[in-house]
């Protein structure tokens, strides 16, 4: 073949292979619901928080900066219903750490502002919670359970093998064992939501949709809420503990993910989509569990987000 007939060959060839691969690349843009945004909104219900050090939150993180990690229940309203998205800390929380959270950990799970969400909630009377969606297993998002005898605990078959199975400190076995928890396993769709193949749609509209995210344990989930302002939220759960991790895209730092991520590999891979994601959507609330900055600027229950 002449050199220049090549050429012409092999750049079109490369284009080709450049213009697939483009097109394998799911697309980051997060659906809407189809219709007028349904009057969905959120509050953040902080139970606590504990003290730690920006560099023990995300890889990239400064020693000398102290920060705040949140434990949070979030309460979503939609008109066709209310539901908690993990529980926070509860009120026999004291009592489990005290008895079954491994020595070594203690220091550094220490919590402090102790202020479980079913005393706020019946404070203002609140209607009882019917359903607890759970982005994971984890002790600090399962540790008022107990507390709402009412609600369904929902969460994938897979992530309650964990929670039968896994040992403190991940998870404390006196925390789910309790034999009144009305725990419901549900299966995402195999249909995709934007930039991932699987969802659940909570209310059929579009405006509350639970997605895979995969890694931190074997079935971590978030939520794309769909606010009637037309804003957008995506609660991330423990992928990442801080929305600097998802900015820069590093991951937990080294031990931490050694301990707490089931899969660290795929962890970071679900906080690289998630970074396409937030560059994909501009306006997007990023929202981790723990992370006290964003929820500071959010503001607490009873204050809301529309
Ligand atoms: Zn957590």
């Amino acid at each position: 073949m002449p050199k220049a007939l090549f050429s012409i060959v092999a750049g079109v060839a490369l284009a080709v292979c450049s213009i697939l691969s483009m097109a394998a690349q799911p697309d980051p843009i997060l659906p809407r619901p189809s219709g007028p945004a349904p009057a969905v909104k959120f509050t953040i219900i902080k139970t606590g928080e504990t003290p730690t050090r920006d560099a023990l939150t995300w890889a990239g993180g400064s020693w000398s900066q102290k920060v705040m990690a949140n434990h949070v229940a979030i309460l979503v309203s939609h008109p066709s219903g209310r539901f908690l998205l993990d529980s926070g800390l509860g009120t026999q929380t004291g009592r489990h750490f005290d008895d079954q959270m491994p020595w070594w950990v203690k220091p550094l799970m220490r919590y402090q502002g102790f202020s479980p969400a079913r005393a706020q909630l019946d404070a203002r009377g609140e209607p009882a919670i019917s359903r607890i969606v759970l982005t994971h297993g984890h002790w600090d998002h399962v540790a008022a359970l107990h507390d709402f005898p009412e609600a369904e605990v929902w969460l994938t078959a897979g992530e309650l093998d964990f929670v039968r199975t896994a040992k403190p400190p991940a998870v404390l076995p006196v925390q789910v064992n309790a034999p009144g928890i009305r725990w419901h396993t549900y299966a995402l769709a195999p249909r995709r939501f934007g930039p991932f193949e699987q969802h659940l749609d909570l209310f059929g509209d579009g405006s509350a949709v639970l997605v895979p995210l995969f890694g931190h344990t074997p079935g971590s989930v978030g939520l794309v809420l769909t606010l009637s302002s037309g804003r957008q939220a995506l609660f991330i759960g423990d992928v990442a503990w801080r929305v600097d991790g998802v900015t820069h895209q590093a991951p937990k730092p080294f031990i931490s993910r050694r301990v707490v991520d089931h899969d660290a590999e795929a962890t970071h891979d679900t906080v690289k989509l998630l970074h396409a994601i937030q560059q994909a959507n501009p306006g997007l609330l990023i929202i981790p569990a723990h992370d006290a900055v964003v929820h500071d600027a959010l503001g607490y229950y009873p204050r809301w987000v529309e």
